[in-house]
């Protein structure tokens, strides 16, 4: 990240994204899939940002991945063509509203996990069946949504007899993010719960042109067997859970949030002014507090206000009122949601301003 000094005149708190580590950590992703012959989706909520994702095109991405249909709109304005909706969207009236334009210009797909919100794609837009591509969502073990892989030929069954012919499957392996040593498993349950729904939608008679998993700390494991797409997003600015995960190194950090010292009355801490409204209150439990201060010696910011952020450091020599202190986040995409723009720095220089276009979309 840029020297601190550079940055001086930066109204704080500021979320500054580093170019250089970001397209490394896109060309390594890229490659890493290119060698295994598999499709790169990323996930854009990480970012929200065109002026990203139209890198990540640059650098082996084949299309992108968007958590709400909002934010799809947001990208295909932008002129993406290919986005996939990973999420078992609802198709309630303001849904059909923004889905119809993006059809127009985009090929777009959603997820689907019930009949129940089947039969609403089906009541509220029966119009864009044969346009609207469906992915129906297995659960490999995070237990949040997806149908289990022996459930998948009844509702790929019920796509079809609805006229809205599945385009392929997708998970997530989030339970990686239980805690550290789960990556591994989390993996290999992507590869086995995708591999079994292939092999019974094949047996079935059904086609499955797309295999999608992913997730940052599982993308260099599950890129094998059946799956023929990955969907990480995190990889391209990294943060504090992937460090104590393993799925990046300290210079692999491509965003932090630089903040400035606003006191320090109180003996063994200093306040910055970052608080729960600039590093949000993501704090897992197996993660220290909610930030990783990088010039005091590891400290993490212990506690949050909503304009303060306190780190203890006892034993630690503090920073000076006035002085900057850039913190990498513990979870970059909910940091990311609370700024509207990103400052992108280049050798020491503030060289761009990106918007977070589909904030809060
Ligand atoms: N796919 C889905 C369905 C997700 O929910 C997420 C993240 O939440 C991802 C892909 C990207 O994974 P990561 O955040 O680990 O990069």
């Amino acid at each position: 990240m840029p020297a601190l000094d550079d940055l001086a005149g930066l109204r704080t708190p500021a979320l500054v994204v580093d170019f250089d580590v970001v397209t490394s950590n896109m060309e390594r992703m890229g490659s890493l899939l290119a060698q295994r012959d598999i499709a790169l989706r990323p996930h854009v909520k990480t970012h929200k940002s065109p002026d990203l994702a139209r890198l990540q095109l640059g650098h082996g991405a084949a299309g992108v991945t968007v958590a709400t249909v909002a934010e799809a709109s947001v990208f295909a304005a932008h002129g993406f063509e290919d986005i996939f909706v990973a999420y078992p969207v609802w198709a309630d009236a303001e849904t059909a509203r923004l889905v119809r334009p993006i059809l127009d210009t985009a090929r777009l797909a959603v997820g689907v996990d019930s009949e129940a919100s089947l039969g609403a794609w089906l009541d509220r837009l029966p119009d864009v069946r044969g346009r609207l591509d469906l992915m129906i969502e297995i659960d490999c073990g995070q237990h949040r949504t997806g149908v289990s892989p022996d459930a998948v030929v009844s509702l790929a069954r019920a796509c079809h007899e609805a006229g809205f012919a599945p385009r392929g499957v997708f998970t997530h392996g989030g339970h990686c993010y239980g805690g550290p040593g789960l990556v591994a498993g989390a993996a290999a349950d992507e590869v086995r719960a995708l591999a079994d729904t292939k092999d019974r939608l094949g047996a079935a008679g059904l086609a499955c042109e797309v295999v999608s998993a992913g997730s940052t700390p599982t993308v260099g494991r599950s890129g094998t067997g059946a799956v023929t797409e990955e969907r990480p997003g995190v990889y391209v600015f990294n943060d504090r859970q992937q460090l104590i995960l393993g799925s990046c190194t300290d210079e692999q950090i491509g965003a932090v949030v630089v903040t400035r010292v606003v006191s320090t009355s109180v003996a063994d801490q200093f306040v910055v002014d970052a608080g729960s409204k600039a590093l949000s209150s993501d704090s897992p439990p197996w993660v220290d507090g909610f930030g990783l201060v990088t010039e005091a010696g590891g400290a993490s910011v212990t506690r949050l206000s909503e304009e303060h952020g306190v780190v203890e450091c006892p034993g630690v020599s503090r920073p000076a009122v006035g002085d900057l202190v850039s913190i990498v986040p513990n979870h970059i995409c909910s940091v990311v949601n609370l700024f509207a723009e990103m400052v992108v720095v280049q050798s020491g220089a503030v060289v761009d301003r990106w918007p977070v276009a589909a904030r809060r979309a």
